[in-house]
């Protein structure tokens, strides 16, 4: 099937897509990459009547260290961060993540901006969001806001965003020191979408955690921040104390069922997730096996 007939416009500048947004409001769709909206247009699920082409807007690109923020263009692609000294330095969860999203080709062309818009729950980055506490920064014609990505992600394809605003960057705020990270997804082959997975951020000081943020893709309409991270913070980690945070996550999470897992499976998995993670951050592999 092919995509519906369309106007295409080149948006010239951050101004001019904005402008183009104002005027076209929800007939029109923004194009980064291409590599969700294209088969949406040609599935026919969605028929903009105007396409607004982004891609070539210079002061989306980069990658920097600002203060003690890293700031993201939207316009990033996959592979940037993967590429990226500022994300290998300052995001390490990042750059691990996205060796996750789909394939080199698809990597070589999506973008971090289309990726969060996008909003898919079983996606790697918005996740990593979370994890990572980081703020959205999005513009329209009457000006810029940032919103944090704890209020970003409301849905299924569902965001804080209105039909004119422009994502235009990310904005990470340094970690402090003895910061660790954790990821990892189950999926049936590399590439595919996650069936559970869990992004990590901590700061870990004398074999305790001082900070935990739990961040769950493809177990909810959105990506979650585990509450059940709290039952660990400042605690010595014991094999009951895993078991009640696994408790308390299994309680707060309800996964759907789908053609991939039943809903059980995923929350099986994600309090395997849990284990892992924690005995993987404490350097305390006889934590892994217990309390799923
Ligand atoms: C075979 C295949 C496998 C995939 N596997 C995965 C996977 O495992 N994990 C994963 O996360 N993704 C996966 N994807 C999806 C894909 O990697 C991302 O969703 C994609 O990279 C989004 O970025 P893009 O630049 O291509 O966005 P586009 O397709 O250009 O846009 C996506 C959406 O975001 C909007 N948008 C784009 N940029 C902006 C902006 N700056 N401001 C506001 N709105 C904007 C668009 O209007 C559109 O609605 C897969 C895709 C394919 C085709």
């Amino acid at each position: 099937m092919k995509a519906a007939d369309f106007a295409y416009a080149r948006a010239t500048s951050v101004d001019d897509a904005v402008a183009l947004l104002a005027a076209h409001g929800g007939r029109a769709k923004l194009l980064s990459g291409g590599q969700s909206l294209l088969p949406a247009m040609n599935l026919r699920l969605i028929s903009p009547e105007l396409v607004i082409d982004i891609g070539g807007i210079a002061e989306l690109r980069g990658i920097a260290v600002k203060g003690d923020t890293v700031r993201i263009g939207a316009l990033a692609r996959h592979v940037d961060l993967q590429r990226s000294p500022e994300i290998a330095a300052h995001a390490p969860l990042l750059k691990e993540a996205v060796t996750h999203v789909a394939h080199p080709a698809i990597r070589n062309r999506g973008t971090i901006g289309g990726s969060l818009a996008h909003a898919d729950p079983a996606s790697e980055l918005p996740a990593c969001m979370l994890a990572l506490d980081a703020s959205l920064v999005v513009r329209s014609k009457t000006g810029e806001r940032r919103i944090a990505a704890g209020d970003f992600f409301q849905g299924i394809f569902q965001t804080a965003l209105s039909a004119e605003e422009l994502l235009v960057a990310i904005e990470l705020p340094m970690p402090p020191k003895n910061s660790a990270h954790f990821f990892h997804e189950f999926a049936r082959r590399n590439g595919d979408y996650a069936i559970a997975g869990l992004a990590a951020q901590a700061k870990i000081d004398g074999g305790t955690f001082t900070h935990l943020r739990l961040a769950y893709f493809a177990v909810g309409d959105r990506p979650v921040l585990a509450g059940a991270a709290k039952v660990l913070v400042g605690k010595v980690i014991t094999v009951a104390l895993l078991s009640e945070a696994s408790e308390a996550l299994g309680d707060e999470l309800d996964p759907e069922d789908d053609q991939q897992a039943s809903g059980g499976m995923r929350r099986h998995l994600a309090k395997v997730l849990l284990m892992r993670c924690v005995a993987t951050l404490l350097g305390r592999p006889e934590l892994a096996g217990g309390a799923a």
